[in-house]
């Protein structure tokens, strides 16, 4: 259970807007509304978890977040620069404390250099003293046997590149870490190996992660905490336990409900929502759920609910549940 509540990240309406088409003479532009007014904390040495389905803006919040991409608006606070608002070389500095874990690992990995080369590039480039030493730490923390430092990517199974690929993003001893799905690429026997590795290296290198996937399974069995998106949104966030025993948005209803069981004598009612999800490029008003929500009222089409704390550590945006409280 999460005791610490020690803030490494702040996220403050974060919004992400992309401008698709138009032309000189048309001028008729399109947005799409990936990721909107998103707020919320990461705190120290915790794992938190990012789920929704494809299109939810989770990744694209993952690479907000480590401005790999520019923000819309809003701020994210690393230990209380915006980093938002650094210049380049302020940004250079402060980027050996956060990382990323890709989904591919092969599509990340550069295939004509070798495994040393892969893992000391950025211990090169930050001038870090006793590389060989570092490197040699970090093939033996992600299991990679030594002798394969001359190897090349394409001479490894797809769990060893994401092995490779999560050294990497240690070499620098980073404090914060985004995978997005890291997993999702790898047969689910390996999942699981590589899954451990990360839980493993969080306690070893005092790590803190934001964890996106689409699986629940993946992220309830990772996550201290979980953030639910759905349409660039956060539906609901809480601890990782109180979202599976008692999930009070309709949308985090209906993702668990989905979840095989496997113990064949438990029958679960699956919710079964109404067609799919809607375009970013034009979100439903009011609540964006509310096409596809079995409880929808007139209110939830006209008025955002608000993501609000209906008890410690349980943030809802949900009109039902907020009526509930009263
Ligand atoms: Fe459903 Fe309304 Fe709640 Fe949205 S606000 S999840 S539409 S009940």
């Amino acid at each position: 259970m999460l005791t610490n509540h020690e803030e490494l990240v702040r996220v403050e309406n974060l919004t992400k807007h992309f401008s698709l088409g138009g032309s000189y003479f048309t001028k008729n532009k399109e947005t799409i509304r990936a990721v909107e007014d998103l707020s919320f904390s990461v705190y120290k040495g915790e794992t938190l978890g990012i789920v929704g389905e494809s299109g939810c803006g989770k990744s694209t919040t993952g690479r907000l977040l480590l401005r790999l991409m520019e923000a819309t608006s809003g701020s994210v606070f690393f230990e209380g620069d915006n980093i938002l608002d650094l210049s380049k070389e302020e940004l250079r500095a402060k980027r050996q404390d956060f990382q990323m874990i890709f989904q591919d690992p092969y599509a990340s990995l550069n295939p004509r250099m070798t495994v040393e080369e892969l893992i000391s590039e950025p211990l090169r480039t930050y001038k870090v003293k006793d590389r060989k030493d570092r490197l040699l730490k970090l093939v033996d923390a992600v299991g990679i046997p030594k002798d394969y430092l001359t190897r090349y990517p394409h001479e490894f199974s797809g769990g060893q590149r994401q092995r490779i690929g999560i050294a990497r993003s240690l070499a620098l001893n980073p404090k914060f870490i985004v995978a997005d799905e890291p997993v999702a690429a790898l047969d689910v026997s390996i999942q699981a190996q590589i899954i451990n590795l990360m839980k493993d290296l969080q306690d070893e290198f005092d790590l803190t992660y934001l964890f996106i996937a689409h699986d629940l399974s993946v992220i309830e069995y990772i996550s201290d905490r979980i953030a639910v998106m759905y349409l660039g949104s956060i539906v609901e966030l809480t601890t990782s336990d109180r979202l599976y025993e008692n999930p009070l948005h309709p949308y985090t209803q209906a993702l668990i409900s989905a979840i095989p069981i496997p113990d064949p004598s438990f029958l679960r009612e699956k919710i079964k929502l109404n067609g799919d999800i809607p375009s970013p490029m034009n979100p439903p008003a009011g609540c964006k759920f509310h096409t596809r929500c079995p409880l929808a009222k007139d209110i939830c089409k006209q008025i955002v609910p608000q993501l609000i704390e209906v008890e410690p550590e349980h943030f809802v945006a949900c009109h039902i549940v907020e009526e509930s409280l009263i």
